[in-house]
């Protein structure tokens, strides 16, 4: 192949996947909502629960989305330097969504901020976002890539605390987001937290948790005890699935964090709904590629 045809076929590619994983939830995500189904007893919230298996196998029978918000289309790339396609990534990922939003089909979610008008194209300006992350000495891409859907984009919420206010003051934050906003999300949550100086470090770093698989842990062991009782806690406000009531709230809690600027500490909540549409693919050199968040996924 030239590199043209190495572009158009590395665009097809993203385009069918993201096609795909917007009507077929990752393998990590299904296994923990049939995990969180077991526990509930009341019979409304093993109802929608039931209800939930219901639409993914109706989306996959019926070649429909698993939510009808398809969402923003969102990229975190870890690109080797020495990547054939580097320079043409941007290009490949918006024409992947411009593609995807025909054929998947996806809903037109992007409209011009100030001049407020709906592109019909899921493209804008800055729009689809990608967020970088350089690997030196490598030729290799793994690209997340997430459907960031209206509700459960609403909860976000990020601030610079004191740095008196200490780890405490970060787990006052994300219970208050949670009990304010976390049933608008459609939970059970995935419940992302950045911890680092400032608002948008904090804040990317938010969103990236997650993009991390469940079960992953954060290598500090003090972080991870965090979550673990982050978990707990969220889990004790009982908001069950759809928040309507239930013994879990959330998937998981997952954290990041940067070391920071002495004085602050920049704290930054994301939330992802039961219907957490991100899909994982990784490429080699030769452009050959591995689906690493759906096993069973073809193409
Ligand atoms: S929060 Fe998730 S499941 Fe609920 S409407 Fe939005 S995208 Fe769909």
């Amino acid at each position: 192949m030239d590199k043209t045809q190495q572009v158009q076929s590395m665009t097809e590619t993203l385009s069918k996947f993201i096609a795909y994983f917007g009507k077929v939830l990752p393998d990590d995500i299904r296994q923990k909502l049939e995990e969180l189904r077991k526990i509930e007893t009341t019979p409304m919230a093993a109802l929608i629960y039931d209800t939930m298996f219901k639409n993914q196998e109706l989306a996959a029978k019926l070649n429909r989305p698993s939510c009808q918000d398809t969402g923003v289309i969102q990229f975190f790339a870890r690109v080797g330097t020495r990547f054939p396609l580097i320079d043409d990534l941007s290009e490949i990922f918006r024409n992947s969504v411009l593609d995807a939003t025909k054929h998947a089909p996806l809903r037109h979610n992007s409209v011009e901020t100030f001049d407020e008008y709906n592109t019909g194209l899921n493209v804008g300006y800055r729009t689809p976002s990608i967020d970088w992350e350089i690997v030196p000495k490598s030729d290799k891409l793994d690209v997340d890539i997430y459907m960031a859907g209206g509700g459960c984009t609403l909860p976000g919420r990020a601030m610079v605390l004191m740095p008196g206010a200490g780890y405490e003051g970060v787990a006052d934050f994300v219970l208050d987001v949670m009990t304010s906003y976390g049933p608008n999300a459609c939970p059970p949550l995935l419940v992302g937290v950045g911890v680092a100086t400032s608002v948008e470090t904090a804040a990317i770093l938010s969103k990236r948790a997650l993009m991390r698989p469940l079960g992953s842990h954060n290598p500090n062991e003090k972080a991870a005890l965090m979550e673990r009782e982050l978990t707990k806690a969220i889990d004790a406000i009982g908001l069950g699935p759809q928040g309507l009531k239930g013994e879990r709230s959330v998937m998981g809690v997952h954290i990041e964090n940067a070391a920071r600027h002495p004085s602050t500490i920049g704290v930054a909540v994301n939330t992802g709904c039961w219907s957490h549409r991100r899909g994982n693919i990784a490429f080699g050199p030769d452009l050959t590629y591995t689906i690493v968040s759906h096993k069973e996924a073809v193409l």
